[in-house]
């Protein structure tokens, strides 16, 4: 499948090449087992240019993963090569996809002596998630238990996300939504849980979620309470969004019969974490780097 045009040049294995270059072998390891790590981060245009949100701490938390799978991974490596291949394309605005993975070897699990690659690509087009108006459906998956596989961005988790969105998809719904055996919320696909009851904002916490770091931006900047919350009580709460890189903060409209407005306190979140991700707030200034 060829490359979409937008993407003219990609990072490969220390330089950058055309998108639709590369060739990945039949074998490649991370394609039968999922032994590869990625991230999902933004970079948007600010008054000084293009600059990448909390690029270091979407790579450190790429080297949790590679360091699992026994992935060499150098976040400063890979930062130069997220700012390159953005300027290689020209892109402002991007939604920016690193890979490190096994690659070619043998069949066995053991990845010890596979050859290893790197990648990124970056694309101008935003990855959304249902708009103004999504719903949510309560998946009858379970999230994967961060006892059988932790909480980081390992390619064949996200197995588990694909089956529970391919199910919300077939309901109606745009979303599905993790509930725990306990009845406790967990996350979504690709996104993490807020809840706004009066003036009082809920981080949902839990152990088998991704500790997302827009999840984490929002708890520093908006004055978010971090704790468990039941799906009874996330039904009661006044407004619902969700939050993640791609999905930056999406209201929730509907939690399967339960309908919610697009309340003012998602409204002022949305609206501040826009200003925040364009170097329009005051923030660590670890926090935008410029490409
Ligand atoms: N949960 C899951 C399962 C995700 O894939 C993502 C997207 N990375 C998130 C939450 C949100 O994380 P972040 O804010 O770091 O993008």
């Amino acid at each position: 499948e060829a490359a979409s045009p937008a993407i003219a040049r990609v990072w490969f294995d220390g330089e950058l090449v055309d998108a639709d270059g590369p060739r990945v072998g039949v074998t490649t390891h991370a394609l039968h087992y999922g032994s590869g790590v990625f991230e999902g981060i933004r970079a948007y245009a600010t008054r000084d240019g293009a600059a990448v949100f909390r690029l270091a701490d979407h790579l450190e938390r790429m080297r949790k993963g590679a360091t699992l799978l026994g992935i060499a991974f150098d976040p400063d490596v890979a930062a130069e090569a997220v700012v390159r291949t953005l300027r290689a394309n020209g892109h402002r605005d991007a939604y920016v996809r690193p890979l490190a993975w096994v690659g070619a070897g043998s069949f066995g699990l053991d990845v010890a002596g596979h050859a290893q690659h790197f990648m990124v690509a970056t694309t101008p087009t935003p990855v959304h998630l249902g708009g103004a108006r999504t719903r949510l459906g309560v998946s009858r998956w379970r999230r994967n238990p961060a006892r059988a596989l932790p909480p980081l961005k390992l390619c064949g988790g996200y197995v588990n996300s694909i089956l529970a969105k391919r199910e919300a998809k077939a309901r109606g719904c745009d979303e599905a939504l993790f509930v725990d055996d306990d009845g406790f919320v967990v996350e979504c696909t690709g996104a993490n849980v807020f809840a706004v009851s009066g003036d009082r904002i809920v981080a949902v916490e839990h152990a088998d979620a991704l500790p997302g770091i827009t999840r984490d931006t929002l708890v520093a900047t908006c004055g978010a309470e971090c704790r468990p919350m039941s799906l009874a009580e996330l039904r009661d709460a006044d407004e619902v969004f969700v939050c993640g890189t791609a999905a930056e903060v999406t209201p929730i409209a509907a939690l399967e019969e339960r309908e919610y407005g697009v309340g003012p306190v998602t409204r002022e979140i949305a609206a501040l974490y826009a200003r925040l991700v364009r170097g329009l707030e005051s923030m660590p200034a670890a926090w935008l780097a410029t490409a």
